[in-house]
């Protein structure tokens, strides 16, 4: 019997989910396909009435799967584009510069194995990583550091944002809704504040910061905190608005030291040369 037969003999001739190939045989009542053998049509009988069982072969479930896969890889990569936009979008026109500091392409720093694992570990079970603390020197590479553990979360489809201080006193809105841009910044799975100890010196702004860091603490979730203060000022602080800052960091934080000579003076020399 042919395949055409097989389908006239059947009272039900919509086969909407069957498309023929040309590989597709039939025996035994049966249709099959000709790479999985694998049943694709067959006659179900029902009070006398034939009717065509549709199913698909093991070659059209892995078709679909690449499909559906192939989609979901469409759909993250878009979603990366956008988290990787939101979490730099302060860095306005360096914003390039921001996506090309990867750990690929990072000289060999004493940080980089250290922060990579970091980033490499950052999984679902993120809420459960350590902050970090990234103090020293200036310009030998923390906020360099702290932009590569962003970019290689971001590609992991995780929301990340890199801000500091003054830019989110600058975002911070109508007075009557700060509280709720300050929570907001909990929204997302890694928080990057550059810089901390260069914001204003005011006790304003200490509050604003202590909100900040104190509610991300309390929301579980990690951060990084760069800045070129000491630890021994850090850890001594007699300052009671700061201490309170630096006692919560401490407690929460993994303190990673950077040391050295600039990196970005050795470069400018290096260029005027
Ligand atoms: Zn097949």
């Amino acid at each position: 019997m042919s395949i055409n037969n097989f389908f006239d003999n059947l009272s039900n001739k919509s086969f909407d989910y069957y498309t023929k190939k040309d590989t597709d045989y039939e025996k035994d009542g049966k249709i099959y396909c000709g790479i999985c053998h694998k049943v694709k049509v067959q006659t179900l009988y029902l009070q006398n009435m034939a009717f065509p069982a549709v199913s698909p072969c093991d070659c059209e479930l892995k078709k679909d799967e690449e499909k559906q896969r192939n989609l979901k890889e469409q759909e993250n990569f878009i979603k990366y584009l956008s988290n990787r936009e939101i979490c730099f979008e302060s860095f306005k026109d360096k914003k390039n510069e921001m996506y090309n500091k990867t750990f690929e392409n990072s000289d060999d720093d004493k940080h980089l194995d250290y922060c990579k694992k970091w980033a490499e570990d950052f999984n679902e079970n993120y809420k459960s990583t350590d902050s970090l603390l990234l103090y020293g020197d200036i310009g030998v590479g923390k906020s360099h550091q702290a932009t590569c553990i962003a970019n290689a979360v971001l590609l992991k489809n995780f929301t990340v944002k890199m801000t500091d201080f003054a830019e989110i006193e600058k975002n911070q809105g109508d007075i009557g809704k700060r509280k709720e841009y300050y929570n907001s910044l909990n929204d997302y799975d890694l928080l990057i504040i550059d810089d901390l100890g260069v914001e204003r010196n005011s006790e304003y702004m200490q509050e604003i910061v202590f909100y900040v860091i104190n509610k991300r603490i309390n929301s579980n979730k990690p951060f990084i905190i760069t800045t070129n203060l000491e630890i021994t000022y850090i850890l001594n602080c007699d300052d009671i608005g700061k201490k309170r800052i630096y006692d919560r960091l401490i407690g929460a934080c993994e303190p990673l030291e950077f040391r050295g000579k600039s990196k970005r003076f050795a470069n400018r020399i290096k260029n005027k040369q």
